[in-house]
Formats: structure tokens, sequence, C-alpha cells
């Protein structure tokens, strides 16, 4: 699970993609023995891969460092229903393979076996977790790096430049089987057999440009091959007028099939011979508009022409920059087109050429007035553009000059993402000596884009993998695909498209962005550029209805929607104004839809609830933390208001009641062993014979008991509280005691791609996002919905005091545990399947306490910190108060925050608060007992558990279900009741992020229909 608390304890965390690095030796020195050691790197190395999620907890320090189960990520299928731009390869993910020439488990002793459940055999020989975690991890050989990052498992590594480390393992004079195919490594330049098709998605074609431009014998490319007179013979033998007799041709048609063109016109004008629109012995064919002569071919392309320095030094810059054939029919696209431009008079709007010496810049394309008339060959060339057939006559596909996202795709071949070879924005990084070799530190992937927020990474580079909400550059997506097959063929002007609207939506995420915005910034040479003008509109409305730009606390006008006029004409109701309901709100009001939010409180933000009465800080009842920076929308909307997050600190000392704080080398020793713990409960999960599911509260416990009875090693008393406090971790990540959640899917989301980076606090409060997402919406407090009726044309919502409303769509996001306890009654009623998934998953529960005191009473022992940890006296205190935050990141403020979770919840919720205050002040005077501890002059205590609307914290996978049910919850029913919430987004679930993430699911989705 990943879950909703900070990340106290996070050391050494390095994110769900960690398996990419090598793993951390053993701490030297620590108290870990030399067995124990040898295990802790395989440990701690998987480990990492569970970081992200963990942070909420602070506890979860523990986790941060430790993982169960392997990086996995969605299945495509499931791509559909979530934002979809995804890295597809994370479907390979999910789960090591047990090598067949692995270790058996004959090593381990019989309670051990029994645990696994199959082979058996010798005898515990080793003692220790390190023996077992060595095995396991010899079972496990292929985990440390993902298929999705070798360039084994598809495109995006081919594409890259080629100094970018191509395999995983093996010696590079030795390249395996899939090494030799791919495209870009040095001695496989025209190798035409690794073009990555990968899990649906398709990488730019370049190898079929090349392979045309080598091999094709079509009439196209012959001539590129041929010498002049060749050509003209060729072209001779097969034209009709030849047929004749007569030797003499007033013109010739282009012979590429299909073309339309009946007289073409040279467009170069560079040999003083140049055919213009009359008999050249062969024409060049661009695209149905564009031609060139075989005199201007052969004023580049012969070595005695005038043009041929021209050329030759077009193709060096080519060459060191591209992966593409350098061309002359390249070149002639990418230097001698001329540009088009239209006219910005509103009443004129006309396209014009340009000379082709004048370069069209962002500044010209968005000022340019014309004032001639155009002739009505232009237009007719013009008009064209737009019909189906044109696109697929064009032989090169455009590759945008000065593209914005140049600076963030550094490490990209340019033609492999949309972009241009030839012009100073896409040459290597200043420096790289040989060509298309780029250091490996030059191409170092997350450096943020000059001027760009750091948090924002919307491209995958090279070789990485496993960050959420981040696209490859050189691949369309599967939903991409769905909506728009026509560039399956040749995905690159939608790429190229796709990453330029990306980078411009990064660079600027406070206003929206349009197509008006986007043209200036299309440079490329050709008629094409009528045709990416075109398409570029279609490509934003995908974008922004799915989310992906143009979205956040993003406030449009009731004049500009984000989306067109077809768009409109729904209604919409929506129940619950927390972050999900807000968020589909928003999105759907944006895009130009009529919605109205019925909210049963009389507060919107649902589980977002600040408390701003302390003095100097604010205090969230509930959420706070961001769990993971990078990518993710509330860094983005943070970005839109100004605000600034405090990122975590690492250090979180663990404080013993008596005051002592522990010795750091049990702390890290008892670290590892939980960490081993949660590692053996996933080998265990691995077995597929092993059906049954068992609460993971009974599995550690067992693991526990086998490992002490079978290796003799006997935990003091101070190292099994030290134990407990991870544990109290865990239940706090997962908002429940360990005896109701699944041991099969406790993690069941570490499986898809998580949000890396800083976890923070938000110290202004998720309410600032709230109430910015609420801005303008209609929004009805006090308006509990008791039921939906959905039987008829329209859908039916009836509030408790009887009135009611109807619109053609609902969404719910009432939180699980109201759907569990049906207080709205729907009609007809939920199927049978989804009720099932419902009941599976748990509404988990934690509370929270805050107190402010008259001073910062903690400073000196805490020393900065921003949270401290508390060792719990015996296992059944385990879940009161395990973790205190300094909720000032200025450490001026005297306000501390604690969480009460696990099966300690149950015991506060008879107390009175006062009483949970008296508990609290006891265990903070025990921590600090060296010390005065004054009475706090402030505070709260949450019941969430027995707030009406609520009832809850976040969601987990009880005993028995599966993350499936996530995405269950998630269906819509008929295309007229629809679902969010943070229990229906099965890769986020359980957080702010994942909730606002659902509603903009929820708002494409109801777009869409
Ligand atoms: C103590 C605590 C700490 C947390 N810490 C974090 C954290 O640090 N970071 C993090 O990311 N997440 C955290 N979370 C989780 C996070 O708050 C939730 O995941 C998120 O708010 C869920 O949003 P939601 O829109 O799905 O549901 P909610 O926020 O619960 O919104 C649902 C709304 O529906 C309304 N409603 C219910 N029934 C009806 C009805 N019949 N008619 C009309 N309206 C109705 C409710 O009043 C509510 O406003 C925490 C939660 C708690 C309780
Ligand atoms: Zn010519
Ligand atoms: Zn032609
Ligand atoms: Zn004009």
């Amino acid at each position: 699970m990943a879950r909703a608390g900070p990340a106290p304890r996070q050391r050494r965390r390095r994110g769900p993609y960690s398996s990419l690095v090598p793993p951390a030796p053993p701490t030297p020195g620590h108290a870990v023995t030399g067995a124990e050691a040898a295990a802790a790197a395989a440990a701690a190395e998987r480990g990492l891969r569970l970081a992200a999620r963990i942070v909420l907890s602070c506890a979860r320090s523990a986790r941060l460092r430790r993982g169960a189960g392997s990086p996995g990520r969605r299945a495509a299928s499931r791509l559909r229903s979530q934002r979809c731009l995804l890295p597809p390869d994370s479907l390979h993910l999910s789960g090591a393979k047990v090598s067949p020439g692995g270790c058996c488990f004959s090593d381990f002793g019989e309670e051990t076996r029994k645990l696994f459940g199959k082979r058996g055999g010798c005898s515990w020989r080793r003692e220790r977790w390190g023996s077992l975690l060595g095995i396991v991890r010899a079972l496990s050989p292929g985990e440390r790096l993902p298929p999705a990052a070798s360039p084994h498992s598809g495109g995006r590594n081919s594409l890259a430049r080629p100094s970018q480390p191509r395999c995983g393992g093996g010696a590079p004079s030795q390249p395996c089987r899939c090494c030799r195919n791919l495209p870009g490594a040095a001695t496989t330049r025209s190798d035409t057999s690794g073009i990555a098709r990968f899990s649906g998605t398709m990488a730019t074609p370049r190898r079929r440009t090349k392979k045309k431009a080598s091999f094709d014998h079509s009439p196209d490319s012959l001539p590129l091959r041929s010498s002049g007179r060749q050509a003209k013979k060729k072209a001779t033998e097969t034209t009709d007028e030849d047929e004749d007799g007569s030797s003499e041709k007033k013109y010739r048609r282009c012979e590429k099939s299909g073309c339309t063109v009946a007289c073409p016109v040279c467009f170069a004008s560079a040999s003083e011979r140049c055919a213009k629109n009359g008999y050249t012995s062969r024409w060049y064919h661009l695209s149905c508009g564009e031609h060139f002569c075989n005199e201007c071919f052969d004023h580049y392309y012969r070595s005695h022409k005038d043009g041929y320095d021209k050329y030759t030094t077009w193709k060096k810059i080519w060459t060191s920059n591209g992966k593409t054939e350098p061309s002359p029919k390249a070149f002639m696209a990418d230097q001698q087109l001329p540009y088009w431009v239209q006219c910005t008079k509103p009443e004129c709007r006309k396209w014009r050429q340009l000379t082709k010496e004048i370069h069209l810049t962002p500044q010209i394309a968005r000022t340019y007035r014309c004032g001639m008339k155009l002739n009505s060959t232009t237009v007719k060339r013009v008009s064209e553009v737009s019909n189906h057939w044109w696109y697929s006559m064009l032989i090169l596909p455009p590759l945008l000059k000065d593209s914005v996202a140049a600076p963030l795709l550094s490490a990209y071949y340019p033609d492999c993402v949309g972009m241009s070879p030839s012009c100073a924005s896409t040459h290597r990084a200043a420096g790289s000596t040989s060509p298309g070799k780029l250091e490996p530190s030059k191409a170092a992937p997350s450096a943020p884009a000059p001027g760009m927020n750091r948090y924002f990474q919307p491209f995958y580079q090279p070789n990485e993998c496993g960050k959420a909400l981040c696209v490859r550059p050189d691949v369309m997506e599967l939903d991409e695909l769905y909506e728009f097959p026509e560039y399956s063929r040749d995905p690159t002007m939608y790429l190229a498209l796709r990453n330029l609207i990306l980078a411009l939506w990064f660079t600027n995420c406070k206003e929206a962005l349009t197509p008006q915005k986007c043209i200036p910034h299309i440079i490329v040479r050709g008629l094409v550029r009528i045709r990416c003008v075109q398409e570029v509109e279609r490509i934003l409305y995908f974008m922004t209805r799915k989310g992906l730009i143009n979205t956040g606390v993003l406030n449009v006008g009731t004049d500009q929607h984000l989306l067109p006029k077809d768009y409109h004409n729904k209604s919409v109701i929506i129940i619950g104004a927390g972050p999900a309901g807000l968020a589909a709100a928003r999105q759907l009001h944006n895009f130009g839809i009529k919605v109205t939010v019925l909210e049963a409180k009389d507060r919107i933000g649902g589980r977002v609830w600040d408390d701003k009465s302390f003095k100097g800080v604010t205090v969230g009842r509930g959420a706070q933390i961001v769990n993971g920076c990078i990518n993710n929308p509330v860094a983005l909307m943070c970005e839109q208001l100004g605000i600034s997050m405090h990122k975590f600190g690492e250090r979180c000392d663990l404080i013993q009641e008596g005051g002592r704080i522990t010795d750091p080398t049990i702390d890290k020793r008892m670290d590892f062993h939980f960490n081993a713990l949660l590692d053996v409960v996933s080998e265990w999960r691995k077995d597929k014979t092993q059906l049954q599911d068992v609460p993971l509260g009974e599995k550690i416990e067992e693991i526990y008991k086998a490992f002490i009875q079978e290796s003799g090693i006997q935990f003091s008393e101070l190292e099994q509280q030290v134990l407990h406090f991870h544990l109290s971790n865990l239940e706090y990540a997962c908002g429940s005691s360990l005896h109701q959640v699944s041991a099969r899917s406790w993690d069941h989301n570490e499986f898809f791609a998580q949000f890396a980076g800083d976890h923070t606090l938000l110290t202004p409060g998720y309410s600032v996002i709230i109430e910015k997402l609420a801005e303008g919406l209609d929004i009805r407090l006090e308006s509990p919905v008791q039921s939906i009726d959905y039987s008829g044309d329209e859908v039916q919502v009836t509030m408790t005091d009887g009135t009611g409303c109807t619109a053609q769509k609902v969404l719910v996001t009432v939180p699980l545990a109201l759907l569990q306890k049906g207080a709205i009654h729907f009609s007809p009623p939920l199927s049978d399947k989804k009720m099932k998934a419902i009941n599976s998953l748990g509404a988990g529960i934690i509370e929270k306490i805050a107190l402010q005191f008259p001073y910062r009473f903690w400073d000196s022992k805490v020393q900065g910190a921003d949270f401290f940890g508390h060792v719990p006296p015996s296992a059944g205190k385990r879940g009161l108060f395990a973790v205190f935050y300094d909720m000032d990141p200025q450490k001026k403020q005297s306000v501390l925050m604690s969480v009460v979770a696990g099966e300690a919840v149950a015991s506060v919720r008879t107390l009175d608060d006062k009483q949970v205050l008296q508990q609290c002040m006891a265990a903070l005077r025990e921590l600090f007992k060296e010390q005065e501890v004054p009475d706090p002059t402030k505070y709260f205590v949450t019941r969430w558990s027995t707030d009406p609307w609520i009832q809850m914290a976040y969601s987990f996978v009880k005993t028995g279900g599966s993350g499936e049910a996530y995405d269950i919850l998630a269906e819509e029913i008929q295309g007229m009741v629809f679902f969010a919430g943070e229990a229906t987004n099965r890769h986020f679930p359980q957080t702010v992020t994942g909730a606002y993430l659902s509603g903009v699911r929820e708002a494409s989705k109801i777009a869409a229909f």
C-alpha cells in the first residue's frame, strides 16, 4: 500500500525505480552480523522499490528501505480508464520470475518450507535472514533490472542516442540477441529489425524511413541511388509519353503512385537549369503539392555542382545529431521547402508561402499579415492538405525546428521524437566528442529544463522507467493509438506535436494552452505545417480531455471553454465535494459541461480539512502530506498557485519511553529485520499454489516465529519494541490493524509506477488547493444524497430532505465506508460484482492529535528534524502516537502532530478528547523525561471514524481481496453512473493525489460519452 503519512525516517529512499541503480552496500559497522549483512544488500535493494509509496507514514521510514514485491506496473488493459500515458512497459514489471536454475528450498528448515508450502529436503543450514533472503534473491534473478529499463523491452531505449547504456547485462563484446537488433547500436545503423513495437505501443518508424532511402526499390527511392542518366532512362521507359515514340517531352508526371498532381512545379529553383513547371527527367515527390526537379537534385547531390557544399555540410550536422538517413529528400524538406504561414487577420486567415530564404519564427507566425490575393494554384494546394489522403502521400514526416521540447529531450535522437536534427536547439550537448555519442552524465535523466519546476518531468529519459504520469517521447501510448489510429504507421507527426504541447504546458501551466498558443511554435518547412496546425487542435483537445494538460486549478472563463461545443451539451451531478468530486467538477466545468456538486457537509474538502486556529501554522485534520512530488498533480497545482512545499528531512530518531534515543545500530538492525519479514511475505505470495490469502499480521507473526525458532536468534526487549515501531508504521500506512490486511495484496499498487521524488508537507494545507478547485462552481452544501435512480433516460438524484434534481449523468465520490453501508440507495441496485468489490476493500481509519505548546521543548533533543519516533513500550501500545511531526518547517512555532493507528484507534474511540490528550502528554513526558514538558495551550483530536459523511481515513485491501476491486469500483454503469474517489484508483489509492486523479479520469470519461 502506499499511504497517507509522511516519511519521517526516510533515509536512503531512492524511489520505485531504484532497481535501476546498484543496491546500497550494507552500512559499515552496524550491528547486523555477517550473513545478515550479505542479505541486507538484497533486502535494501528491494526495499527501495517500495519506498515511494510508503512515505505516507513516517513510520514508513522503515518501509522506505524495504520492499516487498517487485516494482510492477499496471496492465495495459487498464490504461484505458486511467491516465493512459503511463509507460506500457510496466506490464513486465509485475513480479520477478523464478529461475529454473535457482536454488531450491531445500536450504530451508521444516517450518520455513511449510511457510513457502513447497519443496523440501535439506535441513535449514543457515541461521539468519541473510541465508533466507540470499536464496530468495537467487530465485528471483531478474528483479533488479525491470524489463522496461532494458533495451530488450522496447522502443524507447532503441531510440536513445547510442551512448546510452543499452544492455542491462552481458559483456559489450557479446551483445545478446536483442541488442544486435537494436536500431542505433553502433553496428546496426541500417538494421531494420528492431523497430520498437512493444505492448501495443508504436515507436517512430524511423527505420522504415531509412530502409526506404537505402533499399526500397520504389520509383521514389531508386533515383537516389542511381545516376541522373539511369534515372532518366528508367523514367523514360515507364512513361506513357515514351510509348508513342516521342523524344521531346513538354512535361513529365510525378511517378509516385497515387500522386494527384498533373503538372508538378519545382519548389527548389536551385539550379540555373531548374525545370520549374516544365520538363525534367524525373520529379522527386515530397508531398502531393511539393516536388523538385532532377536538375535541382543534381545541384546539391553532384560533387561538382554549386549546392554540393551546402548539402554536405547539412548532411554532417544531420548525421551527428540524427538517426534517420540524411537523404537529398530530407535535405530538401529540412532546408529548401518554403515555410507556410497563415495570415493573422481574422477576416483573411489565408495561408501564404514565404520565400525559402525566410526562416519562420514564432514571432513571424504570431504577427504575419498578408496583403496579396493568393493565386488559385496555391489555394488548391493548401486546401488539399486537409484531405485524408494527403498525409499518406507525404514522403517524410514533419520534424519541428527549435521545438520548445528540445531541452527536455536532448538525450534522444531528435528525429525519433519529432524534431529536426539540423537546428541548434537539438544539437548534442556541447563537449561530447564523437558524433552521436552522448556521455551518460550529459544524458542524465530528470534534469529539469531551465525555468521549469523541478517536479515537472513529463518525459521519460532513455532507460528510465517507473515514474508515474511520465510519457515516452518516442512512443505513442495505447490510448493515443486508439484515438489517432492514422498515426500507427508513422507516429512522428503525432509525437512531434504531443511532445511540443506537453513542453509548452509545463513551461507555463498557469494559463490555458490553446491551439493558437501552440501554432507559432510549430516551425517546419513545407505544406505539412498546414497539416500540423490542423492536427495540433485535435491533439490538444484530446490531451485536455485526458487531463494531461490544461488541468489543475486552472479556471477558465465561461467563454473560453477548453473543449469545443460538441462536448458541451451534457449535464452532470457530482456527489461529494472532496478532492475527487472537485477535480471532476473543475475539469468538466472548464470543458464547458454543466456541473452541479451536492455535498452533505456544510463545508467542502471531505477528508481534506485544515485547522487554521493554531498560531502561525496550518494543521491538516485529514491529509497534509504529498507522497512523491515528481509529476504529482498536487505539485502542479502548487506551482499554479505559487505555493511552496516543505521537503521532509531524512532524520527521525527513535526515542524510548524514559527518554533515551535508540542506538542507531539497533534501529538499523530492526529496520533490516522488518524489511526482511516483508520480503519473505512477498516471496511467499509468489507461490501460486498457495491460493489462500491470510492476514498480513498473521503471516508476519508466522514468519517471525519460524525465524526465531530456526535461527536461534534472540531479540532483546528493546529490539522487539523497535520492531513494533516499524509494524505500527505499516499499520499507519494501511490505515488498519495488520490483522485485517491482505498478505497477498497489501501493496498491490506497487506493481504500477508510483510517484517518485520528494515527500513534502503542504504547509499551507490542502484546503488552499481545494478552495481554488471549487472557485466559481455550482456547489450545494448540506445536500446529502439519499438515492440515485438511473432507470430512466436521465438520472434522478434525491436528497435526504426529499428534494431532488436530474441530470444526464451522475458521478459518485462518497467514501468507500458509505458505499459499504449502503448510505446511498441505487435503483436499479448495484451489481453483485460491484458490491463484492466494495466489500473486499477495507475502510481504513487513523486519527490525529495536534498540540500547540508555549515553547519548543523538544528542540534540543530533536535537533531540527521534522519528526521523531516513539518506541512503543509494548506490542499493545504500538499504535499510540508512534511519530510526532514538527508542524513548523521554520522551527519557530511550537506545534506537534501525531497519529493513532492500528488497534489503538479502537482504544481511543471510547475516550473523550481530554483523555486522549492525557495519554498523548503522558507519552511525550516519557520521551522527554529529563526535562519539563509544558501543558499544551491548544489541541485537537480528530474523529474521522464517527464523522457521518466520511467514517474512514483511506482504503486498503482486506484479506481475501485484491487490487482489482479498485478497478471494479471505478466501472461506470450504463454510461450514466460514474464513480471516483481514492478507493477507485487502483494505481494511486489512499491519497489526495489518487482521489484527484480519479476525478480527472471520470471527467474525461464523462466528456467522451
Ligand atoms: C487523518 C487522515 C490523514 C490523511 N493523510 C493524508 C496525507 O497526508 N496525504 C494524502 O494524500 N492523503 C491523506 N489522507 C487521505 C485523503 O484525505 C483521502 O484519500 C482523500 O481526501 C479522499 O478524497 P475523496 O474525494 O475520495 O473523498 P472525500 O475527501 O472523503 O470526499 C467525499 C465527500 O463526499 C461527501 N459525502 C459523503 N456522503 C455524501 C452524500 N450522501 N451526499 C453528498 N455528499 C456526501 C463527504 O462529505 C465528502 O465531502 C488522509 C486521510 C485522513 C482521514
Ligand atoms: Zn528545380
Ligand atoms: Zn508527386
Ligand atoms: Zn491576409
